[in-house]
């Protein structure tokens, strides 16, 4: 006898949320297991999250965990498949928002990632670009912390609570990448491009990095 083949979670937005981690891998802004995405379970139970070091270029609606709201901690360690190790900045994001429908994408966005490291501050680079600023919003960069800690969960949970003005719908990870917030995957996905694409812009013009100017003649430190 064969046993029947277990029901995908069935969630609308999972084929998307796959779809997008797919692409993110064609324009080269992961690597074959990088990132991690998230969505929202419309009735606002949980959310499901991309599984721990899947391949994200084949991900299929099978590879996501549900994450009950109010779970805290990590998983079970017979939880099978593992969620992403970004779990927790999952957990912390999704309940920022808490209402409506939400997507959280976690990427490595090559240029985005290459200004950061420049010594750029992504919403100071992006100001000058409507392309960007009439439609995304850039929150403050998060420094550089280990990935899949829970210090930098809370500095992404941080920059997504501004004590001013409304929250961003992405920001920027110092040495690592970004995370961006949407009404779906492909909403979020769309932050990340524009992000991209101004960084991509603004590298290519060839000036001089923020941090190159730490070494400019008015501050180097000359010997006596
Ligand atoms: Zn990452």
């Amino acid at each position: 006898m064969t046993l029947p083949a277990p029901a995908p979670h069935e969630h609308p937005t999972l084929a998307e949320a796959s779809a997008v981690m797919r692409k993110a891998y064609e324009q080269g802004w992961i690597s074959t297991r990088d990132g991690n995405i998230s969505v929202a379970m419309s009735d606002r139970r949980g959310f499901l999250v991309s599984a721990s070091g899947v391949v994200k270029h084949s991900l299929v609606p099978t590879q996501f965990v549900f994450v009950p709201n109010g779970e805290t901690g990590a998983p079970s360690a017979d939880a099978y498949p593992p969620p992403s190790g970004e779990l927790e900045l999952h957990r912390r994001i999704q309940a920022t928002v808490g209402s409506g429908p939400l997507t959280v994408l976690h990427l490595h966005p090559t240029h985005t990632v290459a200004a950061l490291y420049a010594g750029h501050r992504l919403a100071e680079l992006c100001a000058n670009f409507p392309e960007v600023t009439r439609y995304t919003r850039v929150g403050a960069d998060v420094p550089a912390l280990p990935a899949t800690s829970e210090e930098l969960a809370i500095a992404c949970e941080a920059a997504f609570r501004p004590a001013l003005g409304p929250m961003p719908h992405i920001v920027g990870l110092d040495r690592h990448g970004v995370v961006a917030v949407g009404r779906n995957p492909w909403e979020a996905f769309e932050h990340v491009e524009r992000l991209e694409h101004i960084c991509r812009i603004v590298l290519s013009a060839g000036l001089p990095s923020p941090r190159m100017s730490d070494f400019s003649p008015t501050t180097r430190t000359e010997p006596a």
